[in-house]
């Protein structure tokens, strides 16, 4: 069984113990969680832009990362990736970043809705980890393995893949 180490820039309580769930029952990986947080370098942030660059995060992470583990990264910040404004998440070198700045239904003016935040951040999750597993974009709106564009695209989708994803697992 391939483990999965989840680590997170602040607390996310209820929401990372539901999200290491789900990626147990969608992947069937042995799933742990630090304790302790852990703080994003101040050398990934782009002034210019606001915004931390996912890259620089992955590459900072993943010498970090222990050999014979795969690693997700909850982080608070909102991240950018070439050629996008922005982006919920990424995953190279067995590092999986998942940012919830853009799940936050507040982020768009509305008002907090747990079930409706944690339900967004498996799905980012259960996207990026399955590219560590080597899954790539689906074009199937409802499979997780969807590019999400923008939000309404992660409200669409689910959080498992599709049948035909699933197949390229085994
Ligand atoms: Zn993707
Ligand atoms: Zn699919």
């Amino acid at each position: 069984m391939r483990r999965l180490r989840i680590i997170q820039s602040t607390r996310m309580g209820k929401v990372t113990e539901v999200i290491a769930e789900r990626l147990k029952e969608v992947y069937g990986l042995d799933v742990v969680i630090d304790k302790e947080t852990f703080s994003i370098t101040p050398h990934s942030f782009n002034a210019l832009r606001r915004q931390h660059d996912a890259i620089a995060i992955v590459e900072t992470l993943s010498k970090t990362k222990k050999e014979d583990e795969l690693l997700l990264a909850l982080i608070d910040v909102d991240v950018y990736a070439p050629g996008l404004n922005y982006c919920f998440g990424i995953a190279f070198k067995g590092v999986a970043v998942v940012s919830t700045y853009r799940l936050d239904p507040r982020f768009y003016g509305l008002p907090y809705d747990e079930s409706l935040y944690s339900e967004r951040a498996i799905k980012e999750a259960c996207h990026e980890v399955g590219h560590l597993l080597g899954l790539k974009h689906c074009n199937d709106p409802k499979c997780v393995m969807y590019f999400s564009n923008w939000i309404h695209d992660t409200d669409v989708k689910g959080y498992v893949p599709c049948a035909r994803c699933i197949n390229k697992l085994r």
